[in-house]
């Protein structure tokens, strides 16, 4: 039989299988990186990567390596099979990529794969067909060169939640494919690497393509184009410097010796030579490529000291004995753990502090020069700067001669100083500080701090009448909320804030209390009520009329009064409220003095019981729940929004620049477009300002700001601006990636006046030669505003956009066509510059980011 429902149990294999798979394989880029990783291991020279449709549809990846052997066919999909490593011991010295032997298993839970292999040793090939549980279907003999092709269809079909969104960002994707790949591309010395996409049935194109040398630079500029290569320096170790280690809490001399060795390149730090993005940046632990998190941090930290605005092209490889490093942390084996990662940030920073020093020191120098006499350049070619400086040499770990050493940089400088200042104090703990406020939790802690303390505030402000109107509506409201399933957001706050003073039973309290506001509140509406209630809760007038009486249908007596108010006092002596406790002492006070009097002599005779039997009225209360809360949710809203308009004031910012931000937030929040419209022109102001009122806000709007924004906004829309031929085609050396993105953004290219023509018979990175260039009189357009256009459509293809000198150019136009200040403008002229702020996107600055409007003042906080 079954076990119950609720006992532990395995889960079967096939679905722990099934579970697992995903953690492994986790997007397109890990899938292609397994597979190129199994082919390097293999001791493949010659990679081929054939994508279809980006890689949804078809990942191709053949290799000339080894070959699998027909003993290990079995073996090859199944978990935790490799032929990598034996035990737990051969992980410390392993040098393969892979060791896990999940790879191909997972690949075969989430897809379609089919192995042809042939082993250097085996005559023929084979073909393997394998099921989602990796077991082979299928194996037939086929011709086939020595080496292996692995063939994955339709990845994560059988995770059809992560196949849908897969194939949504499938662009995605495969960008982030393509930024993986190229770290391989560049890291494998000696192997060819080719990656080629297909859509659909068009034309196969080149993704990216190295030749197979055993250079690093080489491979940089197969990947990146030979002008990268231009703005790049080698990393040049050096021992960590004292200071640096003092910052770090290291001891030099506890560092273990060559326990790093770390080589590469680095975008010089010049103004303009680094990248807008950290797109270009490959970490390698020995040969390995991998995210090591603080190494990426310090290199960037060190580079933007020098190039505030920049980020570098990086390609490191950080060499250590595999008994230092632990790279079995996550599945994708992108995060390893380091022995001694100080000293390695120490190394790091002290090395590109060097390096990064002595080229702003040449920068200055040279600078200065030419200021007094530009001829003067000849004599300091950059060669003299030895060696930091130097273009790329073909030894790629020169290390650092002495000349280079001695300069004085303003490196070395700001290092003497922090030691001057380290023996004082600890020199980080103002960090330390700044982090500790910073953390999540204590966020958490200071925002509910401040929410506190708001509502505290909001709610003291109230004066006591409204005050005491509220807790009344709170119980009442409580008790609603508790009948209809109503949310209502009006209610929450209010009760809320009231919790603490409203009685604490509701039910017992609704009775006395509600009687009395509805005397108080709906006194005229009696009646409406009544009739409202037969309608909505449904009341035949029977089921009135089988309760006696409708209440206010009989002419009133003293006598019947009387008579009401006996039941009334008799219903409350049963309650156990205060009230009620001081009503029921009177009432027997009252009785007692009556007794005296005589004047209820039948009393005298009969029981209690008889007397209220006999003068016992019943007087039917009729209401009906959902009138009252609809009317107490109107009243509470009518409340609210008093309220919310003296306590909430929705303008708070100054009229200073140190306020521009907080000001701008405010209006962006309050402000919505169609506001604009509705705004009301009450006149100009010094010939340059509008002011205009909206409800009862004061607004001054900057009249040509304001039209420089709208112009602006127009000819960034609305522009194609005009190309002009070249004489000559000019080459681009574009990326294939690059290269690819172009031809899919012809058109967006065409609006900014770029023009190409296509070869595509070409090899690639020579597809695209440039024809036309966007013209105007005072600017120059050239290839930098192309690679920036193309970083923006890698982002969101398809999608315009400017590059920003092209923008500068528009906002110098718009500043030319718009209203100037001191001109005057009549309220049809006001009324059009307001109009058009509601139109546009941004209209709180002007393109150089003038602000173009401020709240002055509301006039309730005047009246
Ligand atoms: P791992 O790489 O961690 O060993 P995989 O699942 O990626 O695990 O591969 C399983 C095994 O299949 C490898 O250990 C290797 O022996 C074999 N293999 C996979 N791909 C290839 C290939 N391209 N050429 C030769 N052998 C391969
Ligand atoms: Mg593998």
């Amino acid at each position: 039989s079954p076990p119950p429902a609720g006992a532990i149990r395995p889960i079967d294999r096939k679905s722990v299988h099934r579970i697992c798979s995903g953690q492994v394989v986790l997007n397109l880029g890990t899938a292609v990186k397994e597979l190129v990783e199994n082919s390097l291991d293999a001791g493949a020279t010659n990679i081929d990567i054939k994508l279809k449709d980006h890689g949804a549809e078809l990942i191709e990846v053949s290799d000339n390596g080894d070959g699998v052997e027909e003993e290990n066919f079995e073996g090859l999909t199944l978990k935790h099979h490799t032929s990598k490593i034996q035990d737990f011991s051969d992980l410390v010295h392993v040098e393969t990529f892979g060791f896990r032997g999940e790879a191909l298993s997972s690949l075969c839970a989430l897809s379609d794969v089919t192995i042809f292999t042939r082993h250097k040793a085996a005559k023929v090939g084979t073909r393997l067909v394998f099921d989602h549980n990796g077991k082979m279907t299928q194996r037939t003999p086929v011709p086939r060169q020595q080496g292996t092709t692995v063939s994955v269809q339709q990845l994560f079909y059988t995770l059809p939640v992560r196949h849908k969104e897969f194939q949504r960002n499938i662009k995605k994707e495969y960008a982030k494919m393509v930024q993986l790949l190229q770290a391989y591309c560049i890291g494998s010395k000696g192997v060819r690497i080719n990656c080629t996409n297909q859509v659909g049935q068009g034309r196969k194109s080149c993704v990216i393509s190295t030749a197979g040398s055993p250079s690093l630079k080489e491979n940089i500029g197969a990947v990146f184009g030979q002008k990268q290569l231009q703005s790049l320096i080698p990393f040049v170790q050096l021992p960590p410097s004292e200071a640096v280690c003092e910052e770090y809490g290291l001891n030099t001399a506890d560092m273990p010796p060559n326990l790093y060795r770390i080589t590469g390149f680095i975008s010089r730090c010049d103004h303009g030579v680094g990248r807008s993005t950290t797109d270009r940046q490959f970490f390698f632990i020995n040969q390995r490529p991998c995210d090591p998190a603080k190494v990426v941090k310090i290199v960037n930290e060190v580079y933007h000291l020098h190039n505030k605005h920049q980020y570098p092209f990086v390609v490191l490889n950080i060499g250590v004995d595999s008994e230092c490093v632990d790279i079995n942390v996550t599945p994708d084996k992108r995060q390893i753990l380091l022995q001694e990662e100080k000293f390695l940030l120490a190394i790091l920073k002290t090395s590109l502090m060097q390096m990064f020093g002595s080229d702003v020191n040449k920068l200055n120098v040279n600078q200065k020069l030419l200021d007094i006499a530009g001829n003067l350049k000849k004599t300091l070619p950059e060669e003299t700067e030895k060696p930091q400086v130097e273009m790329l040499s073909d030894s790629e770990t020169e290390s650092p001669s002495s000349e280079g050493k001695r300069t004085m940089t303003l490196a070395g400088l700001r290092e003497s100083f922090s030691l001057h200042q380290t023996p004082e104090g600890n020199f980080r703990s103002p960090k330390k500080v700044k982090q500790q406020h910073s953390s999540p939790r204590q966020k958490l802690l200071d925002t509910t701090v401040s929410t506190g303390k708001t509502q505290k505030a909001v709610f003291t402000k109230e004066p006591g009448g409204c005050h005491k109107m509220d807790s009344k509506v709170s119980i009442l409201s409580k008790y609603l909320r508790k009948l209809e399933d109503n949310s209502d957001s009006g209610f929450c706050s209010i009760s809320e804030s009231d919790a603490g003073c409203s009685p604490p039973e509701a039910g017992s309290c609704i009775k006395s209390e509600s009687a009395i506001y509805s005397e108080e509140e709906f006194c005229s509406t009696e009646e409406q009520l009544q009739s409202e209630c037969l309608k909505t809760a449904g009341c035949s007038k029977k089921s009135l009329d089988w309760d006696g009486q409708v209440l206010g249908t009989e002419p009133k007596s003293d006598q019947e009064n009387d008579r009401t108010e006996q039941s009334k006092f008799s219903q409350e002596a049963n309650s156990s409220s205060p009230r009620g406790k001081r009503l029921k002492s009177r009432n027997f006070k009252s009785k007692a003095e009556d007794l005296e009097a005589g004047k209820y002599p039948e009393v005298k005779n009969t029981s209690a019981d008889v007397l209220v039997e006999v003068k016992k009225k019943i007087v039917p209360l009729e209401f009906s729940m959902k009138v009252l809360a609809e009317k107490v949710k109107k009243v509470i809203q009518q409340q609210q929004k008093r309220t919310e308009t003296e306590n909430y004031r929705r303008f708070k910012a100054k009229i200073s620049p140190g306020d521009n931000k907080v000001a701008e937030d405010e209006l962006r929040k309050e402000i919505s477009k169609e506001m604009f419209a509705k705004m009301e022109i009450i006149g100009q102001f010094n010939l340059g300002f509008i002011i205009t009122k909206l409800n009862s806000d004061l607004f001054i709007i900057d009249q040509h700001a304001t039209d420089e924004k709208y112009n602006f906004e127009m000819l960034q829309q609305h522009t194609v601006l005009q190309g002009q031929k070249l004489i000559v085609p000019q080459n681009l050396n574009l990326t294939a990636v690059n290269e690819t993105v172009l031809i899919e953004n012809l058109e967006i290219f065409k609006k900014n006046g770029f023009d190409f023509v296509i070869d595509e018979n070409a090899p690639v990175t020579q597809r695209v030669k440039l024809v036309s260039l966007p013209t105007s009189k005072n600017w120059i357009f050239g290839p930098q505003d192309i690679d920036e256009l193309i970083f923006m459509l890698s982002d969101c293809p398809g999608v315009m956009c400017r590059p920003s000198r092209v923008r500068q150019m528009f906002a110098s136009r718009a500043c030319r066509k718009s209203v100037m200040i001191g001109t005057a403008l009549n309220v049809q002229e006001m009324r059009k510059l307001i109009t058009h702020m509601g139109e546009i996107e941004h209209p709180w600055n002007c393109p150089h980011g003038r602000p173009t409007m401020r709240h002055i003042v509301s006039l309730d906080m005047i009246s």
